[in-house]
């Protein structure tokens, strides 16, 4: 996409302005939409703040850009994509959360304007207050690639020049940045969150997911996340934590004087 380095400075500056000026969110009155490249990647880096948003009262979201169907060596991906799919709305249930798919294969996700397009109109029906989706660097592609849709699909959405079926939405608060063991490179947590009381509903929704209960992949998902929680929690004087990463501009803060 030509425009992807212009944008992010136009989305930079507009997030800044929201940061600085937008009250925090109260329980009951956020939209949360996590956006992952694969069926499972959004629940189990952040299924357990979705379930700890939903316990709090607000509206969960999670778009699955693709069905992550290519991940089994022993099935094709035509029969384990709908697998994925029954597994996805399991878990979605499991969640509270509404689960939407996108329409690209697995592998072939790239930050194309129909894709911007497609997830802007999706942020302009679910009106998210909180985007949270990959970290920028990743050694899947369609990750990165998922990084630049949302962020333009951001921006996008809340244009009036970007014509669509639904009206423009600029109640994003911000754009988070999930903590995936495929994302890692420059990956510095920046916010924690409490989800000790939300793992328990997070295992058992990530586990409808056969990858995730183990069998398809050697990675141990399971035991990795699971330890990763508790690793953030530690850090943040929590039983269990999940963290997230921000946009360097998203951590600016202008004060009258030092606090
Ligand atoms: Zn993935």
């Amino acid at each position: 996409m030509p425009h992807t380095r212009q944008v992010s400075h136009v989305l930079a500056a507009a997030l800044a302005a929201v940061a600085l000026s937008a009250p925090r969110g109260a329980a009951g009155d956020r939209t949360v939409l996590a956006i992952g490249a694969h069926a499972g990647d959004a629940e189990i880096t952040t299924g357990a703040i979705l379930a700890r948003h939903k316990r709090l009262g607000d509206r969960v979201v999670m778009l699955h850009l693709t069905l992550g169907e290519g991940g089994n060596p022993k099935m094709s991906p035509a029969a384990y994509g709908e697998q994925k799919k029954r597994e996805a709305l399991v878990a979605a249930r499991v969640l509270g959360a509404e689960a939407l798919f996108g329409p690209w294969k697995d592998g072939q996700l790239r930050d194309t304007e129909e894709a911007a397009r497609f997830v802007a109109d999706v942020i302009r029906q679910v009106k998210p207050t909180h985007v949270i989706t990959h970290w920028k660097a990743s050694l899947h592609p369609d990750h990165a690639a998922a990084h630049r849709i949302v962020n333009e699909a951001v921006l996008l959405a809340s244009l009036e020049g970007f014509e669509s079926a639904h009206p423009r939405h600029r109640g994003v608060r911000g754009v988070y940045y999930a903590d995936n063991w495929e994302d890692a490179e420059g990956f510095t947590p920046y916010l924690y969150v409490d989800v000790t009381e939300d793992l328990a509903a997070w295992k058992a929704a990530v586990t409808s997911y056969e990858f995730i209960r183990g069998g398809i992949s050697s990675f141990p998902y399971l035991e990795y996340y699971e330890a990763l929680a508790r690793v953030r929690g530690a850090v943040a004087g929590k039983r269990s934590a999940v963290a997230l990463e921000v946009d360097p501009f998203a951590k600016r803060q202008i004060l009258d004087a030092l606090p």
